[in-house]
C-alpha cells in the first residue's frame, strides 16, 4: 500500500459508501472516531423527532398508540435490526437497556435448566455484564457466577454449565469470538450462550441464526446511531421463545395488556420480554438510526472497516510507533475499532480531543478509535494520525491541563 495523502483521497473518491456520510450531522473541524461509543446524529432524526413530538404527541395524543404505530414500535424496529444480525424478524425486540435485557435473559435461561448451576463469563468482560450477572446469580437459587480468563473458558464448559455470557467483540482491544464455534462448544455440553453484541451490531457481519445463537442483546446508541441512551434490543431464537419467561413481568409483556387481569400470562413470542411502557421518543430516534442502514449491506461496511483499519494500523506504525497496537491484525478476529497502548494514554487522548480528534480512553492505558465506515473516510484517518503526530512531537499532552486524571473533560 502506498501511504500518501493523495492515495487516501483517491480511495475516498472511489468509495461506494462515500455518499452515506451525507446522511449524518458531522460537526466541522471534528474528526469523530468515537462512533462505537456514541454514534453520530442522523439528519433524518431531527425531522422525525419534530414529527413525533409536534404532530403525533402534540396533535394526536393517545390515539397515536394506534394511529402512528407506537404500540408496534418495539417489534417493528426489532425486525429492522434483525436484518443486520442475521435473525428472523420475529426474533428481535427493542426494550430497556442492555443491562436490563441481560438480567431478563440470564434469569430466564437459568430457569430452563435449574440442575445446571454455573453462570460463566470472562474476566475483563464489559463491567455492566459482570455486575448484572452477579446480581442475577444472587436472585436465582443455586446459580453461581464464575468469571475466568478467556483461555480458561474452555476448561469450565461442562455438565454444570447453564449459561455462557460473552461479549462478541471486546470493548477494549476489539477481540472477537467465533460465534458459531463457541456456541457449538457450549451446546455440545448441554449449555446455552448469551451474546452481547454491543460492539458488533451495525459494524461486523453477524449471522445469529446460521451460527446457532440462541440468546443475544445489543446496544442502540453505538454503531446504530440511535442517540444517547437509546433503547437496546434482545434476541431469542424462535425455538426457545415459548419456553422462556421474563423475570420482569410488566404489563407490556403480557398476552393481553389491556385486559387488566390479575394473572400474568406471557405474550406469545419475544414480546414477552417487554416490561413497562416503551419510550416512544427514544424509539423513534433509534428507528431513524437503524433506517440510516437502508440499502446498505453490512458486508460492504465491513469491507470498508477492514480497509480503514489497515490504513490506520499502517500509518500509526509509520508515524506514531510509540503507541503499540493491541487489536488483532486478522479481520475475522476483531471488531470495527482499533486500540493502542501507551503509558500516558489518558493525557494523549485528552490532548487529541482538544485538537478535534475524538477517540476515547479506556483505563488504564488504552486509546481506542472507532472506525465507522458509514461516515468515516480514508482522509479522516490520515488527518487524525497527522494531528496525533503533531501532539506527540510538540509534547503538548504533558501540559498541566491534561495531566490531572479525572479533572479534565
Ligand atoms: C455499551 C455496552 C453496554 C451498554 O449497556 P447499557 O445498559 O445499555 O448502558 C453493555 N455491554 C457492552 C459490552 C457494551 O459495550
Amino acid at each position: 500500500m502506498t501511504l500518501d495523502l493523495a492515495t487516501a483521497r483517491a480511495r475516498d473518491a472511489a468509495d461506494p459508501l462515500r455518499s452515506y456520510r451525507e446522511r449524518f450531522a458531522l460537526p466541522d473541524g471534528i474528526l469523530y472516531l468515537d462512533g462505537n461509543s456514541l454514534g453520530v446524529l442522523p439528519l433524518a432524526t431531527i425531522a422525525r423527532q419534530q414529527e413525533v413530538v409536534a404532530r403525533q404527541w402534540g396533535n394526536s395524543l393517545i390515539r397515536s398508540w394506534n394511529d402512528h404505530g407506537w404500540i408496534d414500535a418495539p417489534q417493528r424496529i426489532g425486525a429492522k435490526i434483525a436484518r443486520l444480525i442475521g435473525a428472523g424478524p420475529h426474533e428481535v425486540i427493542v426494550a430497556d437497556s442492555v443491562s436490563v435485557n441481560l438480567f431478563k435473559l440470564i434469569v430466564a435461561a437459568a430457569a430452563l435448566a435449574p440442575e445446571r448451576t454455573l453462570l460463566l463469563s470472562e474476566s475483563g468482560n464489559f463491567h455492566t455484564d459482570l455486575h448484572i450477572a452477579s446480581g442475577a446469580a444472587e436472585c436465582v437459587p443455586g446459580l453461581r457466577l464464575e468469571v475466568v480468563a478467556r483461555d480458561q473458558l474452555d476448561s469450565r464448559i461442562g455438565d454444570d454449565l447453564n449459561l455462557l455470557l460473552l461479549t462478541h467483540v471486546h470493548f477494549k482491544a476489539g477481540y472477537r469470538f467465533d460465534m458459531a464455534e463457541v456456541t457449538a462448544r457450549a451446546r455440545d455440553a448441554g449449555a446455552r450462550t448469551l451474546w452481547d453484541l454491543s460492539h458488533s451490531v451495525g459494524a461486523v457481519p453477524l449471522h445469529l441464526n446460521h451460527d446457532g445463537a440462541e440468546l443475544a442483546v445489543g446496544c442502540g446508541y453505538k454503531y446504530l446511531n440511535g442517540g444517547p441512551g437509546a433503547p437496546a434490543f434482545l434476541y431469542v431464537a424462535e425455538h426457545l421463545q415459548e419456553r422462556l419467561v421474563s423475570p420482569l413481568r410488566g404489563w407490556m409483556g403480557h398476552a393481553a395488556p389491556f385486559a387488566f387481569t390479575d394473572d400474568y400470562v406471557p405474550a406469545p413470542g419475544v414480546a414477552r420480554f417487554l416490561a413497562g411502557t416503551p419510550s416512544i421518543l427514544a424509539l423513534s430516534a433509534l428507528e431513524s438510526g437503524v433506517d440510516a442502514f437502508d440499502g446498505i449491506e453490512i458486508d460492504a461496511l465491513w469491507a470498508k472497516s477492514i480497509a480503514l483499519f489497515d490504513l490506520f494500523a499502517a500509518r500509526m506504525a509509520e508515524r506514531c510507533p510509540e503507541l503499540s497496537c493491541i487489536s488483532p491484525a486478522e479481520p475475522e478476529r476483531r471488531g470495527s475499532h482499533i486500540s493502542f497502548r501507551h503509558p500516558n494514554a489518558f493525557e494523549i487522548c485528552q490532548a487529541l480531543i482538544a485538537e478535534g480528534v475524538v477517540g476515547d480512553f479506556r483505563a488504564p492505558d488504552v486509546i481506542r478509535f472507532g472506525l465507522t465506515p458509514l461516515y468515516l473516510g480514508f482522509e479522516d484517518v490520515w488527518q487524525a494520525i497527522e494531528r496525533l503526530r503533531a501532539i506527540l512531537e510538540s509534547g503538548r499532552w504533558r501540559e498541566a491541563r491534561f495531566a490531572v486524571r479525572g479533572k479534565v473533560t
